[in-house]
């Protein structure tokens, strides 16, 4: 992908701050550093968002993820916990069009980073969760 900066960041045609990196992965410092150690996992490979791997690319990306969380806490001895997100749509807060994992050390719970879940279960009844769960498992297959 010509235009795509992740792209060009495993070609090595933009520098990045890489703490990891094999044949399949590259992981590499966020420019925000929304918290301290805040880091990248790329796959190697364009794929554009999770709709798009199959399971191979997705096992094989997956696997890498504890080992580089597990060094990014044991860098810094304040780091409590870690958030892991991918966005996925532009809608879901993703800019750069080129699927990545969020590894986002937390330091407190007043850190730099926050996240909300609204709790709409009140809005909901045993005959409503059955429909969305119908409709979900009706896509999946066998
Ligand atoms: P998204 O919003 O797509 O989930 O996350 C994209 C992330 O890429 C952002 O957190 C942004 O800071 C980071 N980013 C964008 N451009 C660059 C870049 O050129 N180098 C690095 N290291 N990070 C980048
Ligand atoms: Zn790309």
């Amino acid at each position: 992908m010509d235009d795509c900066i992740f792209c060009k960041i495993v070609a090595g045609d933009i520098p990045s701050y890489t703490v990891y990196e094999d044949d399949v992965v590259k992981a590499f410092l966020d420019i925000s550093q929304g918290t301290p150690g805040h880091t990248l996992v790329i796959p190697k490979k364009h794929v554009a968002n999770i709709f798009e791997y199959d399971p191979e690319l997705a096992s094989q990306v997956f696997a890498r993820i504890p080992k580089i969380a597990t060094a990014i806490k044991a860098s810094n001895p304040d780091i409590k916990g870690m958030n892991i997100l991918n966005n996925n749509g532009e809608v879901a807060y993703q800019s750069v069009f080129h699927s990545h994992f969020h590894l986002i050390p937390r330091y407190t719970d007043h850190d730099d980073f926050k996240m909300i879940f609204k709790d709409n279960s009140d809005n909901y009844d045993e005959e409503s969760y059955k429909k969305v769960q119908k409709s979900i498992i009706d896509q999946l297959g066998d």
